[in-house]
């Protein structure tokens, strides 16, 4: 299923798209007899088990149809800066770039979804059927009902299909029918459950059944590649080949000691699977079959921490299925009504890296710098912001929105949740992390922390969690002025934890 081939560096240099690449194409007329099948490329930009493509492929078999391709771009997705949308975008320029090399055309268009369906009606008289992989939760959900909808008004079959994820958010139900609230039993009937198999897409045939075109909507296709080059970095690798290489490498070289590296940032020895399977340049099934195979052929307990993972992933974009609006209310109704703090200053510290404690402050700056961080940084920076600065949880997810590169709300909301011990079956809210002994048992030898917090490169492993406690000449001898190279601990953990400990109970006005 995955293929062996060289890995290359995880960081990507921003390649130039031309625009040029739009016309590549001979400009051909749609025969009045000619059948059309649509696909709409969401967050599926790959060709290997593709679920709407493969039942595309299927119909175009039968009834001897061409299919054509297209992505919905919103206004807001075509200036948007951040990480997450840049990588999106970057990911349909390459996967745009493949196809057309190929001599198969991926149509780029905008407006309401209205709009969408009249052009493609215009372009494709006889277009009878849409195929796309559903996205069953938030604003995606609400776009999809709403194309759904255009299309059947103007007389077009509409599939959507389970793709991104193992199961429907609504399918894993407790022996009452209801769903699961707590994530250990809703794992045991997960893992008992059938899992879809892989749909293997043929490339021949997709590229047989292709109609070559010319763009149908000029003006959105220039908006994007004047976008596109508007971005500086890209901080990770982009598109479906890296996805498959990144993921073999990971199955060779850290699958086996997955439990316990993954806790250790400065290993950097998770999948980072997690922008791929946002935008879709892997397949979730493809990569539970591989590892699940592990698992029934050696009983690895890291191949089923694994797979755990991704389980999670199931369980909290089963939590916001249920909860549209948890990301602006608590999942627990009885954590509604605490009052955060609002302080600018601190949650300024916390975003720059600044709190004085460095486990916390490398973490921030990874993110600022490459749009990533390590799971077990995300869990230590939550903690930190909403139980030693007592700052609303809100915040923290708002700015991971902006700033992460695999951003994907579900994931975000409910893990922000978790972290604040408001959410389903989050963390209890006296389970609160010392940001100093994470750092002392996750980044023993202090290279992560030295990574990215450069002020204390020269600093002793002995200080390196503590660098307030250096005297003065152990300060000079690191060039490292505490005070003035690097903040003071901004505030005192002992105190603050026993400031949230009130807080949860209700006890601090
Ligand atoms: P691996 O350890 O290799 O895990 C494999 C896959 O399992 C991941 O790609 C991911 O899909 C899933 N997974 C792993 N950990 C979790 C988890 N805690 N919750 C749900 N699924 C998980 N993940 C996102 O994809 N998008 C987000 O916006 C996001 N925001 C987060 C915010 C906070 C505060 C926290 C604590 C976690 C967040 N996570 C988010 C979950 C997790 O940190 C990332 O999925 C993980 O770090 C991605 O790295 P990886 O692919 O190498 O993970």
């Amino acid at each position: 299923m995955f293929q062996h081939q060289p890995i290359e560096q995880k960081k990507v240099k921003v390649e130039t798209f031309d625009k040029t690449l739009q016309v590549i194409h001979s400009k051909k007329e749609v025969s009045k007899m000619e059948r059309f099948v649509a696909i709409w490329l969401k967050r599926d930009f790959r060709l290997h088990d593709n679920h709407a493509l493969f039942k595309t492929i299927e119909y175009c078999k039968q009834t001897n149809s061409k299919w054509v391709m297209f992505v919905h771009l919103t206004k807001e997705q075509l200036t948007r800066h951040t990480f997450e949308n840049e990588y999106y975008l970057y990911t349909i320029a390459q996967f745009k770039k493949r196809m057309e090399t190929n001599q198969m055309t991926v149509h780029l268009l905008s407006g309401s979804e209205e709009d969408v369906i009249t052009s493609l009606k215009k372009s494709y008289p006889t277009l009878s059927h849409i195929y796309t992989n559903t996205n069953e939760v938030g604003d995606e959900a609400l776009r999809e009902e709403r194309l759904k909808t255009a299309a059947i008004t103007q007389g077009i079959s509409f599939y959507s299909l389970l793709d991104s994820h193992l199961h429907y958010a609504n399918e894993v139900k407790k022996k009452d029918g209801t769903f699961y609230k707590v994530y250990t039993p809703y794992y045991k009937m997960w893992r008992t459950l059938k899992k879809p198999s892989i749909y293997k897409c043929n490339h021949a045939e997709i590229k047989f059944y292709a109609h070559v075109a010319p763009p149908m909507d000029v003006k959105t296709e220039t908006l994007f590649y004047t976008f596109l080059n508007e971005i500086k970095k890209i901080t990770f690798p982009v598109g479906e080949e890296k996805a498959v290489q990144l993921f073999q490498q990971f199955l060779k070289e850290d699958l086996p000691t997955y439990s316990k590296k993954r806790n250790e940032p400065y290993w950097d020895a998770t999948s980072h699977m997690s922008p791929f399977l946002k935008v879709g340049a892997i397949s979730v099934r493809s990569m539970y079959h591989v590892v699940k195979q592990v698992l029934d052929e050696t009983g690895s307990k890291e191949a089923e921490a694994f797979i755990k993972e991704l389980a999670w992933r199931e369980f909290f974009q089963m939590i916001y299925y249920y909860y549209p609006h948890s990301a602006e209310e608590e999942v627990q109704e009885k954590y509604r009504q605490l009052k955060w703090k609002r302080d600018e200053e601190q949650f300024e510290r916390w975003k720059e890296g600044k709190t004085g404690f460095p486990f916390v402050d490398a973490g921030m700056r990874q993110l600022k710098e490459e749009g990533w961080m390590h799971n077990r940084l995300r869990m230590v920076v939550a903690s930190f912001l909403t139980k030693d600065y007592l700052l609303d949880w809100r915040l923290g997810e708002k700015y991971f929105k902006e700033m992460l590169i695999d951003y994907e709300p579900s994931q975000n909301i409910g893990n922000w949740q978790w972290a604040a011990s408001v959410g389903m079956d989050a963390v209890p809210y006296f389970r609160i992390f010392n940001p100093i002994t994470q750092g002392e048992k996750f980044d023993k030898s202090g290279e992560y922390i030295r990574k990215y917090v450069k002020e204390l490169q020269d600093v002793d492993v002995t200080y390196l969690h503590t660098p307030f406690k250096m005297s003065k000449s152990e300060q000079k001898k690191s060039s490292c002025t505490i005070g003035i190279d690097y903040p003071y601990p901004t505030v005192n953990h002992k105190v603050q934890r026993e400031k949230a400990l009130a807080f949860y109970r209700f006890e601090l006005c």
